[in-house]
């Protein structure tokens, strides 16, 4: 049987606040008081996992090791079948603009653009299926751990459509949908995203 996490503190292993705001509301109904890792001064632990499942798990041994207190974390991403499950674990990695001078940051276009020249190197008749995976991971002090696995499938469209979203939602077309995830009402993606499937089965698992 899986740990259970009982009320009181949960440090969430991220720096980013936006995942940190909407980890906790997601976590509101279940009494647990949701601290940052960035607020206890916790340091970013490299991802070095070759998945998402062990990244993850990378990121909550880290918080809960360093702090002493169960930890959340989760890593996501976009998986394409006909490249073998890339980006995967390079998701934001593709984004990143490593050959400009000046300001780091990260070029989204870019990052489809280059998952789009690789399908169309295979040639037009290749399959577009794709997933964006997220997985969830819990780690105790004590040394247990939990991971919940969530994933949406559906196709890869081009150009880009939509404003609404970030990362590759503008060339994720969800199964079932003709829009893309930055088409689509941020609650219709909530509600159907990998990580609402990941958080769903963590909710099940935990809470029920
Ligand atoms: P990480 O989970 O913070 O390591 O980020 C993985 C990357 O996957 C993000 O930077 C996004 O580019 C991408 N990603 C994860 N979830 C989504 C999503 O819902 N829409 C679009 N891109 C996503």
């Amino acid at each position: 049987m899986t740990r259970r996490l009982t009320s009181g503190k949960l440090v969430i292993a991220t720096h980013n606040a936006g995942k940190l705001r909407e980890i906790s509301a997601l976590l509101a109904p279940y009494g647990l008081e949701c601290v940052s890792a960035g607020s206890l001064g916790l340091p970013e632990p490299e991802e070095t996992g070759t998945s998402f499942v062990e990244n993850a798990l990378i990121k909550a041994r880290a918080a809960a090791d360093a702090s002493g207190i169960v930890a959340l974390a989760d890593d996501s991403g976009l998986s394409v079948d006909a490249l073998g499950g890339r980006p995967g674990v390079y998701t934001a990695d593709w984004a990143e603009r490593q050959w400009f001078e000046g300001e780091p940051g990260r070029d989204w276009y870019m990052a489809m653009g280059k998952v789009e020249g690789m399908l169309a190197e295979k040639g037009p008749d290749t399959a577009r299926d794709a997933a964006f995976h997220c997985v969830l991971a819990l780690a105790w002090p004590d040394g247990e751990s939990a991971v919940y696995e969530g994933r949406v499938g559906g196709t890869l469209t081009w150009p880009p459509r939509g404003t609404m979203g970030f990362g590759y939602d503008p060339v994720f077309v969800p199964s079932g949908f003709d829009q893309t995830f930055a088409e689509i009402a941020p609650e219709e993606k909530h509600r159907i995203s990998h990580r609402a499937d990941a958080f769903a089965k963590l909710v099940t698992d935990q809470f029920h």
